[in-house]
């Protein structure tokens, strides 16, 4: 078995050979990581980049089924965090060279909050020197916005696609224009054009979903040649209608299992680009990130937000750290990062080598 692993590493990997690699456990599942080790020493090195998260609004004008912040969801309280406050995340931030953070929320687009955006990104930058990074993650926008943002001082921006199969991503929606499949996508054309560095994922496990569709999901990034991936298992809240599926989801050791494979395969197809070791890893495996890292991954994203807001931004149930402060996070961290044998890579704003060497043409 383990020369027929070989053999189909080495060779093409289509639709029929990724389902099958997603499924390996046991000894085949070595190989495999093994594997993706190899690549992502040889292409990105021992280095974990930091992103501090900042969630900053659970305000949500839209409707998803599998999301705790989803608008009808009536159960939890709104927040949105001041200004300042998270002016004073990002410098801390900045202060303890993470080099970069990431903004994120439920998704709006009146003009009071993309002015507030604008606002604050260029308060941001200007408090810290123009030195942060700052990755936003705030949904479907117009193609005017995202400019407006990214000439405020955003340069990567994380959309994820959800799933690649427009069949399952209605099934998880409403059926309305809010919730489309094809402009979901074509917001990834419109950020790539304004000049970000494009991330985008998948949830891994989701009712429905198969292994041919997560194969399909794996070849969608290569054939979009996303510079970041973020990605991880789907986890039920059951505030969602979604939960009324969870007799048909996977054992969640399953979806967790085939993660760590989606995250391998992913870096063996794409050598180059920025793999995040997911905080939904975490809230299955208390020692999820710390895998992922040692099979590809190479980003990490220590939460900031104050903690007063932390347990009300549940996208599922038992979200991990919602009551550590930031520094406890961030020296959490450096040791998760040390025992997966990686080096945190303070500092440097850890752009990936794929967008530096990227060359296709924009469309
Ligand atoms: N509102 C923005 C958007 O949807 O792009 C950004 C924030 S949204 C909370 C970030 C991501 O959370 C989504 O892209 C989705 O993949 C993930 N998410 C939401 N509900 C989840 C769940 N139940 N399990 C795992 N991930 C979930
Ligand atoms: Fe809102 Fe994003 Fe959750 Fe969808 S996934 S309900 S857009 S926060």
């Amino acid at each position: 078995m383990s020369n027929n692993i070989n053999n189909i590493l080495k060779g093409d990997l289509g639709v029929r050979e990724l389902a099958y690699l997603l499924q390996l456990k046991g000894a085949d599942q070595k190989l495999l990581f093994s594997k993706a080790q190899e690549v992502q020493l040889a292409n990105v090195g021992r280095k974990v980049f930091y992103r501090g998260l900042v969630e900053f609004s659970n305000v949500c004008a839209k409707d998803c089924f599998y999301c705790g912040i989803r608008k009808g969801n009536k159960e939890i309280d709104r927040y949105n965090i001041e200004d300042e406050h998270i002016v004073n995340a990002a410098k801390f931030a900045w202060e303890n060279k993470y080099s970069s953070m990431v903004l994120q929320a439920g998704e709006r687009n009146d003009s009071a909050f993309i002015d507030r955006v604008t606002k604050l990104l260029k308060t941001i930058k200007y408090e810290t020197n123009n030195e942060l990074g700052i990755t936003i993650s705030l949904g479907e926008q117009t193609a005017g916005t995202y400019k407006k943002w990214f000439d405020s001082g955003a340069h990567r921006y994380l959309l994820r696609i959800e799933t690649s199969s427009p069949v399952l991503y209605k099934q998880l929606h409403p059926d309305n224009q809010m919730h489309d499949y094809t402009k979901r996508v074509s917001c990834l054309d419109s950020l790539r054009n304004v000049g970000y560095q494009v991330g985008t994922g998948v949830m891994i496990g989701l009712p429905w979903q198969t292994y041919e569709d997560l194969a399909r999901d794996l070849l969608f990034m290569k054939e979009r040649d996303i510079d970041m991936c973020g990605m991880g298992p789907y986890i039920e809240h059951e505030d969602t209608p979604l939960y009324a599926q969870k007799e048909m989801l996977w054992p969640i050791e399953e979806r967790f299992n085939t993660s760590l494979n989606m995250i391998a395969l992913l870096r063996i197809l794409m050598k180059d680009i920025n793999i995040a070791a997911t905080t939904a890893l975490q809230a299955i495996d208390p020692m999820g990130r710390e895998k992922a890292l040692k099979i590809g991954a190479n980003v990490i994203m220590p939460n900031i937000t104050p903690t007063t807001h932390r347990k009300d931004y549940q996208l599922y149930q038992n979200k991990p750290c919602t009551d550590e402060g930031a520094e406890d996070c961030g020296n959490c961290m450096s040791i998760r990062i040390e025992m997966a044998d990686r080096e945190p890579g303070l500092g440097e704003w850890g752009d990936s080598p794929h967008f530096q060497n990227r060359t296709t043409p924009l469309k």
